[in-house]
């Protein structure tokens, strides 16, 4: 039989994601690779779902989302990020993920190029070329004794957008590195936006997971930016309900329409009750959302804990559930030094019983050899398991 697989997906391998967490599952490993929390959101979340699912609603939402949810999300953007905007900029789809195919389909026309911060979410790169875009990398650089946090050249940033650049992807707080972009970074990188008419989409998702009294700053709320940016974020990190699969976009109607009018092809409609539920979630007191990030800055302290204490130099995440920590010039335990990432992130799995990402899965090809040096670590998990992958990690620094 001939190859029944189109050309466009024939090269698509299985994510990183899922190749990890079949590992780990196989060795019984902790899993800190795919980034999914071990404990559930709010109680009183799952109560309006439950009650949602008893009591309706349950058929059909509207292609835009229920009405409920789409005043509570434009409610949340102004009350925490000083994002105006009304419910009939919102487009509600089945997580951040189908959010961001639908912007980069409905955006993206073959031969035009798209700008994207290296190492970067997997699935944009998937989306873009599905797109039949040309994607532009732009390397993020790890701290260095000029740069407390992960930076980027701004010569090469404005080099890469050309007469063809249609659209840039900025992920803020930043997947894997734990980036959070300043406020004069994405300044830099709006003026860039207007002075080559541009469209960013942002990418949220991590937008309550931020440290050590650091802002959030929403590109979309920076002058000029409002009617050229797609924001897109989702519920899956903020309420630990990542199976839910909650998203959203937000732009003035006629970019808007970008997401919804490929998510009518593509969903049409997403669950009505996690929909119900997710408009009480976003309308939790002040408390809720201090508390997450009192909770996970003490998660992420126990786990830089953890990587020094088995001597992985690591760097310190302003913000997401990610840690990078450097894997240079370590070796097994036959004193065999690793070639890359994958081959430590596959012995740390079956031989440590830890499973980590490999992030050159995160680069384009020509620029893999800048994520071989690190591994990176989820550390959503609770005490209990963090404290297992410490005890665990422990071997490392035996050696
Ligand atoms: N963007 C980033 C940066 C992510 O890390 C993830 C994975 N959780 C997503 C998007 C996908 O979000 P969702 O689960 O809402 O589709
Ligand atoms: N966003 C999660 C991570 O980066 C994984 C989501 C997925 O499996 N697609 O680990």
């Amino acid at each position: 039989m001939r190859d029944p697989i189109a050309a466009r997906v024939r090269a698509f391998g299985t994510t990183v994601f899922t190749r990890f967490s079949a590992l780990a599952a196989e060795h019984k490993a902790v899993n800190l690779g795919q980034g999914f929390p071990d404990f559930d959101g709010p109680a009183e979340v799952a109560e309006a779902a439950a009650r949602a699912l008893r009591d309706g609603p349950n058929q059909y939402a509207p292609l835009f989302g229920l009405p409920v949810l789409r005043e509570a999300i434009a409610e949340h953007a102004d009350r925490f990020w000083q994002h105006r905007i009304s419910a009939s900029d919102v487009c509600v789809t089945s997580g951040c993920t189908e959010a961001l195919f639908d912007a980069l389909t409905g955006l993206l026309e073959p031969g035009d190029e798209c700008v994207l911060f290296e190492p970067f979410y997997d699935s944009y790169a998937a989306a873009a070329s599905l797109a039949g875009a040309t994607i532009r990398g732009v390397l993020l650089h790890p701290p260095d004794a000029t740069h407390a946090a992960f930076w980027f050249d701004d010569a090469a940033l404005a080099a890469a957008f050309t007469a063809k650049t249609k659209l840039i992807l900025v992920n803020t707080p930043h997947n894997p590195t734990g980036k959070v972009f300043t406020r004069a970074e994405l300044e830099r990188i709006a003026a860039l936006c207007q002075q080559h008419d541009v469209i960013a989409v942002t990418d949220e998702v991590y937008e309550h997971l931020v440290y050590d009294g650091r802002a959030h700053t929403r590109l979309a709320a920076l002058p000029g930016m409002r009617e050229r940016t797609l924001t897109l974020s989702s519920a899956g990190k903020t309420f630990s309900f990542t199976g839910w699969k909650i998203g959203w976009a937000i732009a003035p109607p006629a970019l808007l329409k970008a997401v919804s009018a490929t998510h009518q092809w593509v969903t049409f409609a997403t669950s009505s009750p996690l929909q119900a539920a997710i408009a009480h979630a976003l309308r939790l007191p002040d408390s809720f959302f201090t508390g997450l990030t009192r909770d996970y800055t003490a998660r992420r302290d126990r786990m830089l804990s953890a990587l020094s204490a088995a001597g992985l130099r690591a760097h310190a995440p302003e913000g997401s559930y990610f840690i990078l920590a450097d894997i240079a010039g370590r070796a097994d335990h036959h004193g065999e030094p690793f070639t890359n990432d994958e081959e430590f992130c596959t012995w740390l799995t079956q031989h440590v019983g830890v499973a980590a990402i490999p992030p050159s899965s995160f680069y384009l090809p020509e620029h893999k050899l800048h994520g071989e040096r690190f591994a990176r670590f989820a550390f959503c998990k609770t005490d209990a398991v963090l404290d297992e992958a410490a005890r665990r990690l422990e071997k490392l620094a035996q050696r």
